[in-house]
């Protein structure tokens, strides 16, 4: 949900009870975990206790989504509470626990929940009221393109059709017959694959000539006949034509 322009808020999993709203993000992990203070992180070790990966600490993601949906309660007017939970669902086992802060087994919702329903406050009537009045204001979120968040350049990475199988480069057998040479898989749509690839991994928009290097093409028509499969927004004339997939609507090829 958007708290303010440009702001969002994105809650894994959001309870409305009469007496106030109660977030959980679910967290799942496995290994040794141990959660830090100063600054506050969480550290996975391994056996002998040395620190083999880093994060940010879920308390404090739990904090910000608590205190941005009440943000969001308030600037829309509505007298409404929010607590929370961080939710293990993995087989983590905590070695150090936060300091303060609640962080529970998926067994331990049922007690939590139990605990809170016997206040007051909201009758279901206004409950429902409210919960339609958050999933109209809900926008789906969006993390792609992912390329960013990995650190990794789109050089590194191979674009073009690849084995279902065996991951390797495809080869254009005849004008329908796409081959691995490793391990002979064979496909005639190689396309829609590659695109979903493409639009989640590197980019939201595709341009004429990226269609052709993906796919070894040599005439723009053939690439631009190949776009008018997909449900993809088009912006632009001409060359500069770009192509955009909104993520909403599965990206799956028209029959012919
Ligand atoms: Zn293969």
């Amino acid at each position: 949900m958007e708290v303010t322009p440009g702001q969002y808020v994105q809650i894994d999993v959001l309870i409305l009870l009469p007496s106030g709203a109660v977030i959980y993000e679910a967290k799942n992990m496995a290994g040794r975990l141990r959660f830090e203070e100063h600054p506050k992180r969480l550290d996975k070790v391994d056996e002998h206790g040395s620190i083999t990966d880093r994060y940010d600490c879920p308390m404090l993601q739990l904090q910000d989504e608590i205190a941005n949906l009440q943000v969001w309660f308030h600037l829309h007017g509505i007298p409404f509470g929010a607590d929370g939970a961080v939710i293990m669902t993995g087989s983590a086992i905590i070695e150090k626990p936060p300091a303060n802060g609640r962080i529970f087994s998926l067994r331990e919702i049922r007690g939590h929940l139990a605990e809170k329903e016997k206040k007051t406050g909201m009758t279901v009537q206004e409950l429902r009221q409210l919960a339609d009045y958050i999933r109209r204001h809900n926008r789906p979120y969006i993390a792609f393109p992912l390329i960013g968040r990995f650190g990794i350049s789109a050089e590194e990475v191979e674009w073009g059709p690849l084995c279902e199988t065996c991951n390797s480069r495809l080869g254009r057998k005849s004008e329908r017959v796409w081959l691995c040479p490793a391990c002979k898989w064979k496909t005639a749509d190689p396309f829609t694959r590659t695109l979903q690839d493409w639009f989640t991994l590197r980019s939201g928009t595709i341009v004429n000539r990226q269609v052709r290097e993906l796919f070894g093409m040599k005439s723009p028509g053939a690439a631009s006949r190949l776009l008018q499969f997909y449900p993809l927004n088009k912006d632009g004339d001409g060359r500069s034509t770009c192509y955009a997939w909104d993520y909403t609507t599965p990206l799956t090829r028209r029959q012919e």
